[in-house]
């Protein structure tokens, strides 16, 4: 347990008006109330402006949100939002998701034209009584709340695509390329926990493909008693073993979060051929703790904290 700073938690059993002795009942909790955020691969810029966002007292979701929107706004990120690397018919799509401490979810997948499906995905969470929009029916219901139309196909993508169709071989590099999905997860004061999680899929998929990271349960998952995870990597790993929602369940039946992690990654290695692959979690414990695991070396994470934002080496299966 790093960092975490304990506190009294104290109630009143008020006296008001119905003539009771005021009763005090104190129960130390392992809370941290320090903000906090964990986010996939090197992300120290992004998480510097949600922990700003944090210490200025915004909720975690609405400061996830912040920071994603600068990863998604950014055309060097060839993995998120605009700049995506398109799918294998040369269309950017994008997928993403966000959930909150009160269990409330969005997702928006197979979107194109929105720079933002971050906020498409809250949109999606507060105007609708659906989770998830996806496609045309997504991006219709962006451009009717106010989201504009951006082409997102960047001339250094175009060029990546026109590249990669001289071959036109589908085969994912291990942490590069295909892999750089940003899925944060974040504490704010209140000690509330939600995430957030975008990405443009693995590049040059068969159009049509959505991948882990818009699924509520795979690509993140949060439980504010408990805590929240995210993954990257290859997608159909993290669905076809729920992952950030196992993650979560290890958690809850007392596994830390690298631990939670490892034995997310270790199902998936056990069933799946992974030679070539790479999945990597991260995750954050209501008490604060965080911790991450990988199929393959190289996966790295940023943690962000007041007087601390480094990038860490995740621990590997291989
Ligand atoms: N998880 C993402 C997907 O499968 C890809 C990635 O993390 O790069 O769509």
């Amino acid at each position: 347990m790093r960092n975490r700073r304990h506190f009294l938690s104290q109630f009143v059993l008020g006296s008001v008006g119905i003539g009771l002795t005021p009763l005090t009942c104190s129960k130390e909790k392992s809370v941290s109330n320090e903000p906090l955020v964990v986010t996939t691969w090197n992300h120290k810029e992004t998480n510097k402006i949600t922990l700003d966002a944090l210490n200025k007292g915004e909720n975690a979701l609405d400061a996830i949100i912040l920071g994603i929107r600068k990863v998604e706004a950014d055309p060097n990120d060839m993995s998120v939002g605009y700049g995506g690397r398109p799918d294998r018919d040369g269309h950017v799509t994008l997928d993403a998701c966000v959930m909150n401490h009160k269990g409330e979810a969005g997702s928006a997948c197979f979107v194109r034209d929105i720079k933002h499906p971050i906020s498409l995905a809250k949109a999606i969470m507060e105007k609708t009584p659906h989770v998830i929009l996806s496609g045309k029916g997504a991006r219709k219901f962006a451009l009717e709340n106010g989201f504009n139309e951006t082409d997102l196909l960047t001339p250094q993508a175009k060029k990546a695509y026109e590249d990669w169709l001289k071959e036109g071989k589908y085969k994912p590099i291990i942490n590069i390329e295909n892999h750089d999905t940003v899925g944060m997860i974040s504490m704010d004061k209140n000690q509330n926990i939600s995430g957030g999680c975008s990405t443009s899929g693995m590049a040059y998929k068969i159009h049509g493909r959505v991948g882990d990271s818009p699924i509520i349960g795979a690509g993140l998952f949060v439980d504010n008693d408990v805590g929240a995870a995210t993954a990257t990597g290859v997608g159909e790993m993290v669905l076809k073993t729920l992952g950030s929602f196992l993650v979560v369940e290890l958690m809850r039946n007392g596994k830390t979060p690298t631990e939670a992690c490892e034995e997310a990654v270790n199902r998936i290695v056990k069933k799946y051929d992974c030679k070539d692959i790479q999945v990597g979690y991260v995750a954050l414990s209501k008490s604060g703790e965080y911790g991450a695991y990988a199929v393959q070396p190289g996966f790295i994470y940023t943690v962000t904290k007041n007087g601390r934002n480094e990038v860490l080496q995740s621990k590997s299966y291989y």
